[in-house]
């Protein structure tokens, strides 16, 4: 009977065998158009480093996935593995059991390539710390380890820590998400703390980014916290908002709900809107360009009476906390592509009644911000609202 090293010599004659050299040169010149690189290790071995541009068919599972990464039996395959063993059974079962016409095994394995100064890939992956943190997000399948990763790598901007961005920021923050923006610019007063639960009794007085930040790492000392305590402007707002990939809107004022709208359609970043009144929530997303704006919703500001932040109107505490947290479930959804987001659609919360309404929202062709293209929009026109501070300023 032939031992091990008497059949893998066998085998490594039957299969032809290129030089990493060779694989490399294919890569860096491009001439390796229809040529498929198949990695065939185990899964720990391909997360660990792999060369860049292959495919990752582990050695048991190849016969099920090979026609997934290479459907065309013609094309040419070269696969590798860590020292060119296990690649040398790999080509000789595609040759001689599926019938491929065109393999090869790469010799020396990965050890050689990076022997030879060749790149390799270092795909992100969790720390055991994070693994076990987030464990019961990468077992949800609609979010997984990759979805996890993309919170991890997320940058979303709470424009408010009041009573819609406080449960957002401690929520955002366990979830896992990289780095939290947090633009406001008072400070934490008694009166708050009756629905702003990122903020506690020992930080009155203290300013709400600072509160908010002690929160968010209290709950999870990874995330980034990037401090903006200053009142959102036309002066500031391009350079504040610019780099993140969702805006969580906590905004309690409609002129600068107006200037957000028109500034996060040019730079193209979602808002995941949501407002409050009384013992009713709206809550909407905005993807720009792909959905409507909010001024596609409202095109003009709504009457005096009715807008709140002009008045110091009343509300039950808990239900900026159930708005604010739907807010972050679309967060989630936007960064990791997971299901169906607002966008397009308003749903309304009545608390007293325990009812949710869905309304559509359609763009509007004649959007004076969205129907035009970014570059148009000019500084002077961005949330320009004639009369508006007038308007609101009557309202006092
Ligand atoms: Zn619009």
């Amino acid at each position: 009977m032939a031992n091990a090293p008497d059949v893998i010599r066998k085998i490594r004659e039957q299969v032809t065998e290129i030089d990493p050299r060779d694989v490399h040169d294919l890569l860096q010149n491009g001439s390796g158009n229809g040529t498929v690189i198949v990695d065939v290790r185990e899964q720990n071995e391909w997360d660990e480093a792999h060369i860049p541009g292959a495919v990752h068919v582990p050695r048991s599972y190849l016969e099920s996935r090979i026609e997934g990464a290479a459907p065309d039996k013609s094309e040419r395959v070269i696969l590798y593995c860590q020292s060119g063993n296990r690649s040398a059974w790999a080509a000789d079962a595609l040759q001689k059991v599926l019938g491929y016409e065109n393999v090869e095994h790469m010799k020396g394995g990965i050890t050689l390539w990076k022997d030879r100064g060749y790149d390799v890939e270092v795909p992100p992956s969790l720390t055991p710390e994070q693994r076990e943190r987030y464990s019961r997000h990468v077992l949800v399948p609609e979010i997984g380890l990759e979805g996890q990763i993309k919170l991890l790598e997320s940058k979303v901007l709470l424009l408010g820590a009041g009573g819609l961005g406080s449960p957002a920021a401690l929520y955002l923050a366990a979830a896992g998400v990289g780095t939290l923006g947090i633009v406001d610019n008072d400070v934490v007063d008694l009166s708050n703390l009756q629905r702003q639960v990122a903020h506690s009794n020992d930080r009155i007085g203290v300013p709400k980014t600072d509160s908010a930040e002690t929160a968010v790492h209290e709950i999870n000392p990874d995330v980034k916290v990037e401090k903006y305590q200053v009142r959102l402007g036309p002066e500031n707002i391009m350079e504040i908002i610019d780099g993140y990939d969702v805006i969580v809107d906590g905004l309690d004022n409609f002129p600068t709900r107006y200037l957000l709208n028109d500034a996060s359609v040019r730079l193209d970043i979602p808002v995941v809107s949501a407002s409050i009144l009384g013992f009713e929530g709206q809550l909407s997303v905005f993807k720009p360009h792909d959905g409507p704006c909010y001024r596609c919703l409202y095109p003009t500001p709504p009457p005096a009476e009715l807008a709140p932040s002009c008045g110091a109107a009343g509300v039950l505490g808990v239900l900026p906390g159930v708005m604010g947290l739907l807010q972050s479930v679309e967060v989630i959804k936007l960064v990791t592509g997971a299901g169906d987001t607002l966008n397009g659609r308003l749903l309304l919360y009545d608390a007293l009644g325990a009812t949710f309404t869905e309304l559509k929202v359609r763009r509007d062709p004649d959007c004076p911000i969205c129907s035009i293209d970014p570059s148009d929009i000019s500084e002077e026109e961005m949330g320009h609202f004639p009369d508006y501070e007038l308007f609101c300023a009557g309202a006092g």
